[in-house]
């Protein structure tokens, strides 16, 4: 877009600032050592001198003399050593601050006690989600529930806080006020590890790892090619994949190597199918798809159905909000509206809300 000259002028600008930086850093750096080395000098010669007149006149022996300034040397070695790792010292100490405050952030799970298999029935009561590192909150307190082998469509403005909610329901972020339950418990009495294979979740940003393509759709865990391929072919992938060089097995970076976006997205649904999930919540799953893609997307949340899992959709799409049993619509982090689809719907065609399209 025209961008290449002012991008480099401006990093140019950062790294003159940075280079300007340095050469003060250097010089001074340099000044302290010369300090510090001559102050030693200066110190052993006068305790040497100290030493000679003292033996000169016979107060103290030669011996004494070579003992005082060895002496002197090893009690002044530390003060050097301390100067020349003063910078690691201050790094260090930077680094620890940073931790605990990352530490403080995300406090460690406990323990927890092992619960029943969820069936997928989830409730918010009133719920206020604050982003973690933010002071405002994104959902200002919400109630609603889901019963399990429901599908639910959420739509809202951009920034009304669909994805926060999301991200509040699954426990990502927990909740400064209210509670998110499944089957009924505090999501965060859920053993994490545990609670993983019962959820399937497709982020906005899908976020696959390092690593093959089988590996990322089995959650980097025990490979069941089996289930592996069932995942795939529920998200159309099946095919796609097979017709890469080396298949299953082609690796992928964290940035989806040379897939597209839709087959990324694709990959990342197949992930969130992987196994057995009560919960199945996609962000915005068809943001990238072309019209097949979301003919395998509408496919497979028909069969979720058919298995009784909890479907919760972040889409505007009409072809996917039509087979879902209920709409939920967030407004500036509240619930507007809640209910059966077709309920909803007519409450929006009155309200004219332009949130679905075609
Ligand atoms: P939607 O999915 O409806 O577009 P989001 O849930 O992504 O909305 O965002 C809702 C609001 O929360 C926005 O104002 C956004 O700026 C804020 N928000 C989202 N994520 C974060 C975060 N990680 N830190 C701080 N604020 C956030």
């Amino acid at each position: 877009m025209g961008m290449l000259d002012n991008m480099q002028q401006r990093w140019q600008e950062g790294s003159q600032k940075i280079l300007a930086l340095q050469a003060v850093a250097s010089s001074r750096a340099g000044l302290i050592t010369a300090l510090s080395k001559t102050l030693r000098l200066l110190l052993q010669s006068l305790i040497l001198g100290l030493g000679a007149y003292l033996s000169i006149r016979q107060e103290i022996s030669p011996g004494s003399m070579i003992a005082g300034s060895i002496l002197l040397g090893r009690a002044l070695a530390p003060i050097d050593l301390m100067i020349g790792s003063w910078k690691g010292f201050i790094l260090a100490r930077a680094q620890y601050a940073r931790l605990e405050s990352l530490l403080k952030l995300v406090p460690e799970d406990k323990q927890k006690m092992a619960l029943p298999e969820p069936k997928g029935a989830l409730q918010a009561d009133q719920v206020v989600l604050i982003p973690p590192g933010s002071k405002t909150p994104v959902i200002k307190g919400v109630s609603f529930s889901i019963a399990a082998g429901d599908s639910v469509g959420i739509i809202g403005p951009s920034g009304a806080g669909k994805s926060s909610l999301l991200r509040g329901l699954l426990g990502i972020w927990p909740s400064t006020n209210g509670k998110m339950r499944l089957d009924g418990a505090d999501i965060f009495e859920w053993d994490r590890m545990e609670l993983g294979p019962f959820i399937g979740y497709l982020p906005q940003d899908i976020e696959l790892f390092d690593g093959s393509i089988s590996e990322n759709i089995a959650r980097f865990g025990e490979l069941d090619a089996t289930k592996v391929v069932e995942a795939a072919q529920m998200a159309d992938v099946h095919e796609l994949i097979l017709r890469l060089p080396e298949g299953y097995d082609t690796v992928i970076g964290a940035s989806g190597g040379n897939l597209s976006g839709g087959q990324r997205q694709r990959i990342g649904l197949a992930r969130a199918l992987y196994g057995n999930p009560k919960v199945v919540v996609l962000d915005e799953p068809n943001s990238n798809l072309d019209d097949q893609g979301e003919v395998a997307l509408a496919s497979a949340i028909k069969r979720l159905k058919e298995r009784q899992v909890t479907v919760l959709i972040v889409t505007h799409r009409h072809s996917i909000l039509g087979q879902l049993d209920n709409l939920l619509i967030l407004k500036d982090g509240l619930l507007a509206l809640y209910g059966p689809r077709e309920q909803v719907l007519a409450q929006l065609q009155q309200a004219s809300l332009p949130v679905v399209t075609q």
